[in-house]
Order: structure tokens, then C-alpha cells, then sequence
């Protein structure tokens, strides 16, 4: 076992990191470094019930000011890790600080992209990942506004969803023909871009942005040739994963920190999770997920192989995401060629998309049916073998395809 660990990011993956060591035994000193002022807290609700102002803030949290202290696990907050020196097992931090370790974990999350277009720096124009960003945003979300959301991924859509809500005039730019589309297929975002419409959201899909606009304050943003006036803006095009910091120090790294199934970088004294890493998939693709599943269960396998108990990370990644009375759920990862099988019916807003390859599911995408996104990610995890004609038949319950 090492004597000490260190963990630069207080995020999800870097909790679970912690959570695990202590539960699988390892007793000695571990502390945590992170850039927020603030202690590990969820980052889906900050697009969903924290914005729509359904959550308080305190509930974002993951733990207890209490558990850290009986963790035994030194919190040091507000502070950037800004150098590994892995000859002498150091990392320096950002008030002078250097800390040595054993071991050491890299759980430091994405940040947002932003678009190469003049006026993106305009007061006004804002991203989404932290509560420092929902702190700036909120105030904006004010009936009678209107809002630009550059981007038709998952975060823009539920900010869409949200403002929609709160009385606002949405336009959302989507630069792809439509939206969702780097994760799910035409189907299901036709049916995504049905449902905003109808709470009267205006898509501008396959129509990229040109400039943000306005003197001192946003007043504008140009796409396709047109110009949108625009109280605010909201950026979700993507992520970039932080990953800096073990470049420099010479890791492997290609769209992430290269990790094995067991969390390993390519220094066998350095592990990373979560958001920031490249690994391979259950079918051998190499990937980057943003998803508090893959941040916990692959932060569980770096804290199994450093507590001496090392186990493989093979899970089913699943994510969801809640827009209007949308439950979507997605279990597996589906590929162009997979055989597409619609059950229920997406006009009530119960439906389910299963997709086959070679005969066996291989992903899983739900609408506000919980029950059959679990029985899913059971029968992903078994390779099972099933036939579309049962699989298409609601009255067929999943559990007796197992
Ligand atoms: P993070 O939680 O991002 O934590 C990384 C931490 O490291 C950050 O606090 C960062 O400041 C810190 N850090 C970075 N660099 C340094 C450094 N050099 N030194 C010290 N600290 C550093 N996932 C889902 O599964 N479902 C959802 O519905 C969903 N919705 C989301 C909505 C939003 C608005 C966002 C932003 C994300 C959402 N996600 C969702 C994604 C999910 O939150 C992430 O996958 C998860 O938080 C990843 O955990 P992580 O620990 O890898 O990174």
C-alpha cells in the first residue's frame, strides 16, 4: 500500500477516489487539491433543478463539511496544482505550496470551449460548469428576455428547457443539421427538437456563429448571416479536458490523460479519472466520456489497484439528462450501422430506442421509462443476444429477455 496520496481536483471523480481508498481500508494521509473554492458538489442539477430554481445550494453538494474531517482527508481549496515533478514525486501548487506523494490522482474535470469568434469575451456571454458560472447566469434568466444558446448539445438543451420555462425567447444555434447529434441518433433528436419547438423554442440547426455583438454588453449574436438580438448568451459547445498539467510532466496524453482499465497513466505512480482521460471502451474504442458515471466507477478502479486490490473498469456508461418532463436516459454507446427499434410511442412521451449489433444490444436510450433504462444497461452488461421483434413489443417485459 502507498504511505500518501494526493488528488488534484475536488470534483466528482476526485471524492469517489477518496470515498473508495477509505472504504477499501487504506488508512494513511490523503489530501485533496482543488482550484474551486468549494468542496466536491454535483454539476448535472447546475443545468437542471439548480437552475430552474427547484434545488437549494446546499444540496449540491456530495458530502458533508463533517466528512472530509472523519475522512481524515486534508481539503485544500481555491488552490491550483500547477506542477508534478515526477523525478522527485511532487506537485507545486498555486500559494507556493509543494506537496509530495506515493501515489498521486489527476480527477481535473473539462472546461468549456469557446468558439474562435470576435466578441466572445462580451459581458453576457456565458458557459456552464461551475456554481460560480450558475451565479452569473441565474441572474439573467428573467421572463420577457431573450436568450442565444450557441450549441445544441445536452447542456444548451437543458438551459433551453429551463429559460423556456421561465418565460424567456429562446433561439438555440446548432451547427450540425440537428440536435444531440454527436450522441444520439436522427430519430431521437427529431423527437428532442419536436418537443422544444412545441414550448416554443426557434432552432436555427446546420448554422454556425459568427460574432458576438454589443458595446460593453451583449446585445447581438450573428449566425448564418443573420443577426439575433440577444439579452444573453449561453455557450455549450463542448469540453476541453484538463489535461495540462500531466501533459507537462510528460504523460501520455492524446483527447485525454491515456488511462488503462485500471486507471493507470503512463507513470505507474499516477492514476486519472473522470472527465480528463482517454481510455478504451468495453468494445476496445479508445474514448473520452463526460459522465458522473465514468467519473465514479473509474475513480473506484483507481482507488482499487492503489488500496492493492485492483479491478478492471468494464462498466456500461450511461448518462441521462432532464429537459420539460423529459427523463432521457442513454445506456451503452450506440454506432452508426447498429439496427435502430423503437418501443412505446415517442408522441406520449414513453418510448425507448434499442440498438443491435450483430444481433446482441449494445445501447439503450429511454424516454421517462426509468425502470426499462436499468433493465438495459443489465442486459448491455450481459452481451445478450435478443430479437428485435420482442424487443419492439412493449407488452414483452425486458427482465424476461435476461
Ligand atoms: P469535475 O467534476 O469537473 O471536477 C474536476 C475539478 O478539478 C474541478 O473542480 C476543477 O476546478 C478542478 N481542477 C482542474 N484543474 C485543476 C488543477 N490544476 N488543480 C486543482 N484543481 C483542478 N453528467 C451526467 O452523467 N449526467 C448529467 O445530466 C450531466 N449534466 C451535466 C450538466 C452540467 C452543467 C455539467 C457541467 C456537467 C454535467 N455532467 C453530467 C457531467 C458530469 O458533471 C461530469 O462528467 C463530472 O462532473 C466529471 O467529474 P470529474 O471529477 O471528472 O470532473
Amino acid at each position: 500500500m502507498p504511505e500518501n496520496i494526493v488528488i488534484v481536483g475536488a470534483g466528482q471523480a476526485g471524492l469517489q477516489t477518496l470515498v473508495t481508498l477509505r472504504a477499501e481500508g487504506f488508512a494513511g494521509p490523503v489530501t485533496m487539491v482543488g482550484e474551486e473554492p468549494f468542496a466536491p458538489y454535483q454539476r448535472p442539477p447546475l443545468s437542471k433543478a439548480y437552475l430552474l430554481g427547484k434545488m437549494e445550494r446546499p444540496r449540491l453538494f456530495l458530502k458533508s463539511a463533517a466528512f472530509y474531517a472523519e475522512a481524515g482527508c486534508r481539503m485544500i481549496l481555491g488552490t491550483r496544482a500547477g506542477a508534478i515533478d515526477r523525478a522527485k514525486k511532487t506537485v507545486a501548487l498555486s500559494n507556493g505550496d509543494t506537496l509530495s506523494y506515493d501515489k498521486l490522482v489527476i480527477a481535473t474535470g473539462t472546461r468549456a470551449k469557446m468558439p474562435r469568434v470576435p466578441g466572445a469575451d462580451i459581458p453576457g456571454v456565458h458557459t456552464l460548469r461551475s456554481i460560480a458560472d450558475v451565479d452569473r447566469l441565474q441572474p439573467e434568466l428573467k421572463a420577457g428576455r431573450r436568450a442565444v444558446i450557441v450549441g445544441g448539445g445536452y447542456i444548451g438543451l437543458e438551459v433551453a428547457a429551463v429559460a423556456a420555462k421561465h418565460g424567456l425567447s429562446v433561439t438555440v444555434v446548432e451547427f450540425l443539421p440537428r440536435v444531440l447529434a454527436r450522441s444520439v441518433s436522427p430519430r431521437v433528436s427529431e423527437f428532442f427538437q419536436t418537443v422544444h419547438r412545441e414550448n416554443g423554442v426557434e432552432l436555427l440547426l446546420g448554422t454556425g456563429v459568427e460574432a458576438f455583438e454589443g458595446r460593453g454588453k451583449l446585445e447581438a449574436v450573428r449566425a448564418g448571416g443573420k443577426v439575433i438580438p440577444a439579452d444573453f448568451a449561453l455557450v455549450g459547445i463542448g469540453a476541453v479536458p484538463n489535461i495540462e498539467l500531466a501533459r507537462e510532466a510528460g504523460l501520455a496524453c492524446e483527447n485525454g490523460i491515456v488511462t488503462d482499465e485500471y486507471a493507470r497513466t503512463s507513470d505507474p505512480d499516477i492514476y486519472a479519472a473522470g472527465d480528463c482521460t482517454w481510455h478504451k471502451g468495453r468494445d476496445g474504442a479508445w474514448l473520452r466520456l463526460e459522465s458522473v458515471q465514468n467519473a465514479i466507477d473509474q475513480a473506484k478502479a483507481a482507488a482499487l489497484s492503489m488500496a492493492g486490490k485492483p479491478r478492471p473498469y468494464a462498466e456500461v456508461p450511461w448518462f441521462w439528462s432532464d429537459q420539460y418532463d423529459l427523463k432521457l436516459q442513454i445506456a451503452g454507446l450506440a454506432r452508426e450501422g447498429d439496427e435502430e427499434i423503437l418501443r412505446g410511442d415517442p408522441a406520449a412521451h414513453k418510448f425507448a430506442f434499442f440498438y443491435l449489433r450483430d444481433g446482441v444490444l449494445a445501447a439503450a436510450v429511454t424516454v421517462n421509462l426509468p425502470a426499462d433504462h436499468l433493465m438495459a444497461r443489465r442486459l448491455i452488461a450481459a452481451d445478450t443476444r435478443i430479437d428485435a421483434k420482442k424487443l419492439a413489443d412493449p407488452e414483452v417485459k425486458l427482465k424476461t429477455l435476461l
